[in-house]
Order: C-alpha cells, then structure tokens, then sequence
C-alpha cells in the first residue's frame, strides 16, 4: 500500500501484504477469503475491473498466434489494429503512437519526441522539458527529472535536471490566495516568467498531467488554465506535452482529459488503463505535425524498448478499448463520478477532516485537515493518510495514497478510483466501507 519495494524484503511479503488469490469485477480475494472492494483500480489501472473474459480471450489469441516480435523487424496486427483505434479516438491529429511499457517510458519517449522535432528542424538548443511543482511524470531518471515530487525526487537530485519550474493550480491552496478566474491564473502566467529567464531557445517542451493524480490527489485546474498556458507554449515555440498516463482511456469521461479543457497537446502519454493492468503497455501519442519533420528528417523515433509494441500486449490494449467502446462504459463515468462526488460529500458533512472533495469523473480526490475553515494539515506525524490507508484495508476497501509527506505544502491525500464499470449498488457499497474506514480514523 506504500511506496515500499517488496521485492527487496521478500522473505516478509505475507506479513507486509496479504496474498491476492483471484479478482472478478470491482472485487479481489485473498488467499484466506477476505474481499477488497478495489475502490483505487489498484494504482489507478484495473480500469474495467478484474477476470474480464473478452480481455482473457483477446490475451489466448494473441498467445496461440504470436507473443513476441521485435519492433524493427516487424509489426503486427495488434499493434496497427491498436494504433488506428486510438488514433480514431483520440482528439485532433494524435495519430502516430509509440508503444512502450511504462507510464515512465512513455512521458521519456514523449520529452526524446519533442527534443529530436526541434533537432530535425535544425534547432540543437531546445532540450529542457520544463514541469511544474508537485507533478509526477515517473521514475525513470528522465522521467523524474520533469517531476515535482519532492520526495521521489529527493535521493537523487545529483542526478536531475532542474525542470520543475512552476507552481501547480493548487486552487484549495492558492499560493496566492486568489481564486479563479479573477486570479488571471497568475499560476500559469508564472510560465511566461520563467521562459523569459531561461530562454525560449532553450525549452523543447512543457510537460503537465491535466489533473494531477499520484502527487496531490486530483489537483484540478480551473476552467480556462490551460488555455493560458497552451498560449504561452504557442508564443514561444514550445510545445505542449500531456501526461495522460493516470487521466487517459476514460478515467475523466472522455478519452482524453484533455478535452474537458478543450485543448489539443503536441504529444500524450498514455500508460496504466491503456493495459488495465492485463499486461504492461503505455504509449506516445504523437500528431501528424509533429511527426512531419521527423518523418520527412531521419525517419525514425530515437526511443524504444525490447519489449515495445510487444504483441501480447497490443492485443489486450486493444481488447481493453473495444470493450470500452461496445459498452460505452466512458460515457457513464461523468454521471458515476457525480453521484459518488455527492455520496462523499455526505460523508464531508458528518467528518469535518475531509477539507476538499475534487476531480472529475472517477478521479476523485480527497484532501484531509484538522479543520475545515483554516485548513490546517494535520501534523506528518499523525501519518493519516497512512493510517486511514491501513483502517481501510481492514474494513475490505483498498484507497490511494496521494500527497501524504510529499513537500509539507500539500496535506494528506488519497485517490478514489473504482474501476469504470462500477455499478451503483457498488458505489454505495465503497462509500459504506470507506465511512467504517473514517470511522475507525476518528474514534481514538
Ligand atoms: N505519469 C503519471 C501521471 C503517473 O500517474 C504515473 C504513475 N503513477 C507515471 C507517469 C509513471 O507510470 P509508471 O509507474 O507506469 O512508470
């Protein structure tokens, strides 16, 4: 449930964490029988749930034709199939994709993308991709370097670059105590400020999660925030990455987060519901203008992996998507995410230590404070969100830490971010186990 790699204490793994035994819909079971409602989708990721069949069958057909192929020798049908389909869906002119295996590989493969457009046009200077504070974008070193996750980042700061630059639309907590739209999204504006000191000639990119998911807890940004800021990349030539790995394949509603603020990034990152955690795929999304000069220069995308496009993997995103679409399960996550949004905002009336409820369709964020009104944190001592993790484990309902210890500016977060087709007897089933969950929080 933490950041803890058990892999290096394995002999302690049955104590650490229960054994999962098998899943089906929004429920998994541990070997000694004990449900969890997976009220997190795992980290965001088992999108439409657990042991869906259609998915099993796609994973079997690929394996019996073929599992692997190595990408410069050849492709397959279940990468071109895939390619196409999201391209279909995707908004704008996002048809090129990239595939790869991580979140981290993809905004990686995304930042290498937006150096070698500038680098084909004959221009060698623009290699930051500038970020903003309390992003995550990865764990990989590239990939880190444009986070501001203070604590992911912190062991290894020798190793990177500075472009964490700006702060996030942290409305709750306005570092300028203003509030949208009459604020001007001075937040945003700070990015004019900061390409004027380091050079426009010097930025191939601005990289931004429309929400932000792992460090914050479904930091949203108000309604015209990234019209700001994708004029100010405009202005000065560069350009707009969207990191999508946690927001993308229908989480918020759409396909795409990004078209709730009807804008259209150069790249995308995609990762985590694009497999639903069926097997390891995330990919970037490139547009035909942003491709043109690499494809008419030296032809080929200097990124990749042995496992890229990997078959096995293309079938079942594949798989994930056509099942998305045929149900048109991303058409009811706006009217799910709302009902659950005010199901815990009953919960926010009775527990005064919920001090924010946001998102947007099944993202949802909560932020806990000592006090509604002020919105004192509680002390990092108290490791809430730790503890309210661990309560909620107990009553049969997995949450997301998100923000908890991060930087001392953000408080204690978590994610709420059930599986897409969650039906509603099962919504009410997860706010009736995250109240116990408070409940045991509060009575000490
Ligand atoms: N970008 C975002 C927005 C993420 O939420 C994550 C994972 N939490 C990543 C990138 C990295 O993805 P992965 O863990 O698959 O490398």
């Amino acid at each position: 449930m933490t950041d803890t790699n058990t892999n290096l204490i394995k002999p302690m793994l049955e104590t650490i964490y229960p054994v999962i035994d098998y899943g089906k819909g929004v429920y998994l079971y541990d070997k000694s029988g004990k449900e969890y409602l997976d009220a997190s989708s795992g980290a965001i990721t088992a999108n439409i749930g657990h042991g869906v069949k259609e998915i099993i069958d796609a994973m079997n057909e690929q394996a019996k034709r073929v599992s692997f192929v190595y990408r410069s020798q050849f492709t397959s049908e279940a990468a071109e199939n895939l390619a196409k389909k999201i391209a279909e869906l995707a908004i704008g002119d996002l048809n090129w994709s990239f595939f790869v295996n991580s979140g981290s590989e993809a905004t990686e493969t995304a930042m290498k993308i937006a150096i070698q457009y500038w680098q084909e046009k004959g221009i060698f200077t623009k290699n930051k991709v500038l970020s903003r504070w309390m992003s995550y974008h990865g764990i990989t070193l590239g990939a880190l370097s444009m986070s501001g996750h203070t604590g992911r980042r912190a062991r290894f700061i020798p190793l990177l670059e500075d472009f964490p630059v700006i702060h996030p639309p942290y409305c709750y907590r306005c570092p300028y105590n203003r509030k949208a739209p009459e604020c001007g999204y001075v937040c945003a504006q700070e990015l004019d400020t900061v390409i004027k000191r380091i050079g426009a000639e010097q930025i191939a990119a601005f990289i931004a999660e429309p929400i932000i998911g792992a460090s914050g807890g479904a930091i949203t940004p108000p309604k015209d925030y990234y019209r700001v800021i994708k004029e100010i990349c405009e202005r000065n030539n560069i350009l707009f990455i969207a990191d999508e790995v946690m927001t993308g394949f229908g989480r918020t509603g759409p396909m795409l987060a990004c078209e709730h603020w009807d804008i259209e990034p150069d790249i995308v990152a995609l990762g985590k519901g694009m497999g639903a955690g069926y097997a390891p795929i995330a990919a970037a999304l490139v547009s035909d203008r942003i491709m043109e000069p690499i494809l008419t220069g030296s032809k080929i995308v200097m990124s990749g992996h042995t496992l890229s496009a990997n078959p096995q993997s293309c079938a079942v995103s594949l798989a994930v998507l056509e099942y998305l679409d045929k149900k048109k399960i991303m058409k009811e996550v706006a009217g799910k995410g709302a009902y659950l949004i005010k199901e815990l905002e009953r919960l926010q009336e009775q527990y005064p230590i919920i001090g924010d409820i946001r998102g947007k369709g099944l993202m949802i964020g909560l932020e806990f404070v000592q006090n509604q009104k002020d919105k004192t944190p509680f002390p990092r001592a108290f490791l809430l969100t730790q503890k309210l993790i661990q309560y909620a484990e107990r009553c049969g309902i997995i949450i997301y830490p998100a923000g908890a210890g991060i930087d001392g500016v953000n408080g204690d977060a978590i994610l709420i971010a059930p599986p897409l087709t969650i039906k509603t007897v099962e919504i009410d089933e997860l706010v009736k186990r995250f109240h116990q969950a408070l409940k045991m929080l509060t009575d000490y």
